[in-house]
Protein backbone atom coordinates (compact mmCIF):
# COMPACT_ATOMS: atom_id res chain seq x y z
CA UNK A 1 0.00 0.00 0.00
CA UNK A 2 1.37 3.44 -0.85
CA UNK A 3 -0.93 6.42 0.24
CA UNK A 4 0.75 10.02 -1.13
CA UNK A 5 3.71 8.78 -1.51
CA UNK A 6 3.72 7.13 1.87
CA UNK A 7 4.45 3.40 1.71
CA UNK A 8 2.78 1.11 4.46
CA UNK A 9 4.53 -2.53 2.69
CA UNK A 10 8.36 -2.42 1.39
CA UNK A 11 8.77 -5.34 -0.46
CA UNK A 12 8.22 -5.27 -4.04
CA UNK A 13 6.69 -8.22 -4.50
CA UNK A 14 3.90 -7.10 -1.75
CA UNK A 15 2.79 -3.58 -3.67
CA UNK A 16 0.01 -3.09 -6.34
CA UNK A 17 0.79 -1.65 -9.40
CA UNK A 18 -1.37 1.68 -8.38
CA UNK A 19 0.78 1.79 -4.99
CA UNK A 20 4.27 1.51 -6.86
CA UNK A 21 2.59 4.29 -8.97
CA UNK A 22 1.55 6.39 -6.23
CA UNK A 23 5.21 5.93 -4.28
CA UNK A 24 7.19 7.14 -7.56
CA UNK A 25 5.16 10.03 -8.36
CA UNK A 26 5.16 11.89 -4.54
CA UNK A 27 8.09 10.48 -2.91
CA UNK A 28 10.66 12.86 -3.36
CA UNK A 29 13.66 11.07 -4.59
CA UNK A 30 12.81 7.56 -4.35
CA UNK A 31 14.88 4.91 -3.29
CA UNK A 32 15.01 1.46 -4.53
CA UNK A 33 16.98 -1.03 -2.03
CA UNK A 34 18.46 -4.17 -3.21
CA UNK A 35 20.05 -6.95 -1.27
CA UNK A 36 22.13 -10.16 -2.79
CA UNK A 37 23.28 -12.61 -0.74
CA UNK A 38 23.37 -16.27 -1.22
CA UNK A 39 22.47 -20.03 -0.95
CA UNK A 40 25.78 -21.84 0.38
CA UNK A 41 27.19 -24.22 3.27
CA UNK A 42 27.25 -22.27 6.69
CA UNK A 43 28.56 -25.17 8.75
CA UNK A 44 26.23 -27.58 10.30
CA UNK A 45 24.50 -25.54 12.67
CA UNK A 46 23.52 -22.35 9.88
CA UNK A 47 20.88 -23.03 7.53
CA UNK A 48 21.98 -22.90 4.04
CA UNK A 49 19.98 -19.38 3.06
CA UNK A 50 22.06 -17.53 5.79
CA UNK A 51 23.23 -15.21 3.75
CA UNK A 52 20.43 -13.78 1.57
CA UNK A 53 17.84 -14.45 5.16
CA UNK A 54 20.30 -12.12 6.54
CA UNK A 55 20.05 -9.41 3.68
CA UNK A 56 16.44 -9.56 3.52
CA UNK A 57 15.81 -8.83 7.01
CA UNK A 58 18.25 -6.03 7.17
CA UNK A 59 17.20 -4.40 3.33
CA UNK A 60 13.63 -4.43 4.99
CA UNK A 61 14.35 -2.69 8.35
CA UNK A 62 16.24 -0.12 6.04
CA UNK A 63 13.68 0.44 3.42
CA UNK A 64 10.79 0.23 6.85
CA UNK A 65 13.16 3.50 8.07
CA UNK A 66 13.20 5.61 4.91
CA UNK A 67 9.91 4.54 3.04
CA UNK A 68 12.04 2.84 0.15
CA UNK A 69 11.24 -0.20 -1.90
CA UNK A 70 13.15 -3.24 -1.44
CA UNK A 71 13.83 -5.98 -3.83
CA UNK A 72 15.24 -9.30 -3.13
CA UNK A 73 16.11 -10.09 -7.09
CA UNK A 74 17.70 -13.58 -6.18
CA UNK A 75 17.86 -16.07 -3.59
CA UNK A 76 21.52 -17.40 -5.04
CA UNK A 77 24.83 -15.71 -5.67
CA UNK A 78 27.84 -16.28 -6.74
CA UNK A 79 29.39 -19.31 -4.12
CA UNK A 80 31.80 -21.62 -6.25
CA UNK A 81 34.52 -22.04 -2.79
CA UNK A 82 31.58 -23.83 -1.25
CA UNK A 83 30.17 -26.72 -4.07
CA UNK A 84 32.49 -28.77 -2.14
CA UNK A 85 29.71 -29.17 0.73
CA UNK A 86 26.24 -30.11 -0.60
CA UNK A 87 23.27 -28.01 -0.37
CA UNK A 88 25.04 -24.90 -2.40
CA UNK A 89 23.69 -23.38 -5.05
CA UNK A 90 25.96 -21.03 -7.00
CA UNK A 91 24.80 -18.73 -9.88
CA UNK A 92 28.20 -17.80 -12.53
CA UNK A 93 28.93 -14.57 -11.99
CA UNK A 94 27.65 -13.51 -15.01
CA UNK A 95 24.20 -15.22 -14.67
CA UNK A 96 24.66 -12.57 -11.03
CA UNK A 97 26.02 -9.66 -12.82
CA UNK A 98 22.99 -10.34 -15.28
CA UNK A 99 19.97 -10.35 -12.52
CA UNK A 100 21.20 -7.42 -11.04
CA UNK A 101 21.69 -5.17 -14.56
CA UNK A 102 18.26 -6.99 -15.79
CA UNK A 103 16.64 -5.48 -12.43
CA UNK A 104 18.29 -2.47 -12.56
CA UNK A 105 17.48 -1.53 -16.16
CA UNK A 106 13.97 -2.65 -15.45
CA UNK A 107 12.97 -0.32 -12.75
CA UNK A 108 15.29 2.42 -14.17
CA UNK A 109 13.21 2.34 -17.31
CA UNK A 110 10.22 2.87 -14.86
CA UNK A 111 11.94 6.19 -13.65
CA UNK A 112 13.77 5.11 -10.43
CA UNK A 113 16.68 7.21 -10.40
CA UNK A 114 18.55 6.28 -7.14
CA UNK A 115 19.72 2.46 -6.03
CA UNK A 116 21.14 1.25 -2.86
CA UNK A 117 22.87 -2.11 -3.48
CA UNK A 118 23.28 -4.31 -0.10
CA UNK A 119 25.44 -7.17 -0.02
CA UNK A 120 24.96 -10.41 2.46
CA UNK A 121 28.18 -12.81 1.13
CA UNK A 122 31.56 -11.83 0.41
CA UNK A 123 31.23 -13.23 -2.71
CA UNK A 124 29.25 -11.41 -4.37
CA UNK A 125 31.39 -8.34 -4.00
CA UNK A 126 33.18 -7.73 -6.96
CA UNK A 127 30.63 -8.60 -8.93
CA UNK A 128 28.24 -6.21 -6.98
CA UNK A 129 31.01 -3.00 -7.39
CA UNK A 130 30.77 -4.23 -11.15
CA UNK A 131 27.31 -3.66 -11.40
CA UNK A 132 27.46 -0.15 -9.32
CA UNK A 133 30.15 0.88 -12.07
CA UNK A 134 28.40 -0.26 -14.81
CA UNK A 135 24.74 0.25 -14.49
CA UNK A 136 25.54 3.85 -13.50
CA UNK A 137 26.64 4.78 -17.29
CA UNK A 138 24.60 2.16 -18.55
CA UNK A 139 21.06 3.11 -17.27
CA UNK A 140 21.97 7.27 -16.15
CA UNK A 141 21.19 6.14 -12.41
CA UNK A 142 22.83 6.79 -9.17
CA UNK A 143 23.79 4.06 -7.27
CA UNK A 144 25.36 3.65 -3.84
CA UNK A 145 27.41 0.70 -1.70
CA UNK A 146 27.03 2.19 1.39
CA UNK A 147 29.09 0.41 4.09
CA UNK A 148 29.40 1.39 8.11
CA UNK A 149 29.64 2.31 10.70
CA UNK A 150 33.25 1.22 10.80
CA UNK A 151 34.23 2.85 13.78
CA UNK A 152 32.12 2.16 16.61
CA UNK A 153 33.17 -0.40 19.55
CA UNK A 154 30.76 -2.81 18.16
CA UNK A 155 32.93 -2.36 14.74
CA UNK A 156 36.10 -2.79 16.24
CA UNK A 157 35.52 -5.73 17.61
CA UNK A 158 33.77 -7.70 15.61
CA UNK A 159 36.65 -7.13 13.04
CA UNK A 160 38.98 -7.52 15.30
CA UNK A 161 37.51 -11.35 15.38
CA UNK A 162 37.88 -11.24 11.54
CA UNK A 163 40.99 -10.33 11.73
CA UNK A 164 42.75 -12.46 14.79
CA UNK A 165 40.83 -15.43 14.10
CA UNK A 166 39.85 -15.00 10.13
CA UNK A 167 35.93 -15.52 11.41
CA UNK A 168 34.61 -14.60 8.02
CA UNK A 169 32.19 -17.48 7.54
CA UNK A 170 29.92 -19.24 10.42
CA UNK A 171 32.01 -18.40 12.92
CA UNK A 172 31.18 -16.31 16.31
CA UNK A 173 30.24 -13.11 13.91
CA UNK A 174 27.67 -14.79 11.92
CA UNK A 175 26.02 -16.90 14.34
CA UNK A 176 25.71 -14.47 16.75
CA UNK A 177 23.32 -12.94 13.50
CA UNK A 178 21.74 -16.07 12.62
CA UNK A 179 20.33 -16.29 16.72
CA UNK A 180 19.10 -12.50 16.15
CA UNK A 181 17.29 -12.61 12.91
CA UNK A 182 16.09 -16.44 12.70
CA UNK A 183 16.61 -18.11 16.06
CA UNK A 184 14.68 -21.11 14.66
CA UNK A 185 16.40 -22.14 11.92
CA UNK A 186 20.01 -23.04 13.59
CA UNK A 187 20.41 -26.11 14.81
CA UNK A 188 23.10 -25.28 17.12
CA UNK A 189 22.94 -28.85 18.92
CA UNK A 190 24.95 -30.20 15.87
CA UNK A 191 27.97 -28.86 16.65
CA UNK A 192 29.91 -30.93 19.21
CA UNK A 193 30.25 -29.28 23.02
CA UNK A 194 33.95 -29.35 22.67
CA UNK A 195 33.96 -28.17 19.15
CA UNK A 196 37.58 -27.63 17.43
CA UNK A 197 38.45 -25.86 14.42
CA UNK A 198 38.73 -27.96 11.74
CA UNK A 199 41.02 -25.50 9.57
CA UNK A 200 43.91 -27.22 8.62
CA UNK A 201 46.07 -24.10 7.37
CA UNK A 202 49.91 -24.29 8.67
CA UNK A 203 50.72 -22.63 12.06
CA UNK A 204 52.75 -20.10 9.92
CA UNK A 205 49.27 -18.71 7.66
CA UNK A 206 47.43 -19.02 10.87
CA UNK A 207 50.22 -16.78 12.95
CA UNK A 208 49.99 -14.15 10.30
CA UNK A 209 46.44 -13.63 11.41
CA UNK A 210 47.14 -10.91 14.50
CA UNK A 211 46.78 -7.52 14.26
CA UNK A 212 48.98 -6.43 17.02
CA UNK A 213 52.17 -7.99 14.79
CA UNK A 214 54.32 -4.79 13.39
CA UNK A 215 53.93 -6.29 9.89
CA UNK A 216 50.63 -7.22 9.88
CA UNK A 217 49.98 -4.87 6.96
CA UNK A 218 51.84 -7.29 4.69
CA UNK A 219 51.36 -10.38 6.27
CA UNK A 220 47.35 -10.61 6.29
CA UNK A 221 47.94 -9.83 2.87
CA UNK A 222 50.72 -12.80 2.24
CA UNK A 223 47.98 -15.03 3.69
CA UNK A 224 44.87 -13.87 1.69
CA UNK A 225 47.25 -14.90 -1.31
CA UNK A 226 48.13 -18.13 0.54
CA UNK A 227 44.47 -19.25 1.22
CA UNK A 228 43.21 -21.73 -1.04
CA UNK A 229 40.37 -21.57 -3.33
CA UNK A 230 37.44 -23.61 -1.95
CA UNK A 231 36.35 -24.13 1.35
CA UNK A 232 36.68 -28.22 1.73
CA UNK A 233 40.72 -27.32 0.68
CA UNK A 234 40.80 -25.97 4.13
CA UNK A 235 38.11 -26.52 6.38
CA UNK A 236 36.30 -30.09 6.68
CA UNK A 237 33.10 -28.58 9.00
CA UNK A 238 32.91 -25.73 6.49
CA UNK A 239 33.78 -23.58 9.46
CA UNK A 240 36.39 -20.94 8.48
CA UNK A 241 37.50 -19.26 11.47
CA UNK A 242 39.01 -21.00 14.74
CA UNK A 243 37.13 -18.69 17.12
CA UNK A 244 34.00 -21.10 18.38
CA UNK A 245 30.04 -20.28 16.79
CA UNK A 246 29.56 -21.29 20.42
CA UNK A 247 30.68 -18.22 21.85
CA UNK A 248 27.73 -16.32 19.62
CA UNK A 249 26.69 -13.33 21.52
CA UNK A 250 23.08 -12.35 20.13
CA UNK A 251 22.77 -9.16 22.12
CA UNK A 252 25.91 -7.69 20.29
CA UNK A 253 24.90 -9.08 16.91
CA UNK A 254 21.60 -7.24 17.45
CA UNK A 255 22.95 -3.65 18.99
CA UNK A 256 25.43 -4.17 15.64
CA UNK A 257 22.39 -5.03 13.24
CA UNK A 258 20.96 -2.06 14.99
CA UNK A 259 23.63 0.74 14.17
CA UNK A 260 24.74 -1.01 10.73
CA UNK A 261 21.08 -0.70 9.59
CA UNK A 262 20.70 2.99 11.22
CA UNK A 263 23.74 3.83 9.27
CA UNK A 264 22.38 2.88 5.98
CA UNK A 265 18.89 5.10 6.78
CA UNK A 266 21.12 7.91 7.34
CA UNK A 267 22.70 7.62 4.42
CA UNK A 268 19.84 7.38 2.45
CA UNK A 269 17.75 10.75 4.04
CA UNK A 270 21.22 12.86 3.54
CA UNK A 271 21.10 11.48 0.05
CA UNK A 272 17.80 12.22 -0.90
CA UNK A 273 18.04 16.18 0.50
CA UNK A 274 20.08 16.11 -2.75
CA UNK A 275 18.58 16.87 -5.94
CA UNK A 276 19.47 14.60 -8.81
CA UNK A 277 22.50 15.96 -10.66
CA UNK A 278 22.04 16.96 -14.10
CA UNK A 279 23.71 14.17 -15.67
CA UNK A 280 21.66 11.51 -14.07
CA UNK A 281 18.15 13.06 -15.60
ZN1 LIG B 1 27.61 -16.26 5.26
Amino acid sequence: MSENGVLSKYWITELTRPAFEDWLKNEENPVVIIGIGSIEQHGPHLPLGMDSLAVKARIHKVASRTNSVCVHPCWPGYSPHHMGFAGTITFSWETLMGVLMDTIGSLAYHGVKRFVLMNGHGGNTATMNLVAQTAKREFDVMIAVPVGPGGTPLAKKQTERQQRYWDVHSGTNETSTAQVLFPELLEMWRLPEDWKPSNNMTKELKDMRNPDRDDWEVVSQVFGACAEPDTDDFTTDGIYGWDSPLDADPEEAAARIEEQVEFIADFIRRWKKIPTPPAFE
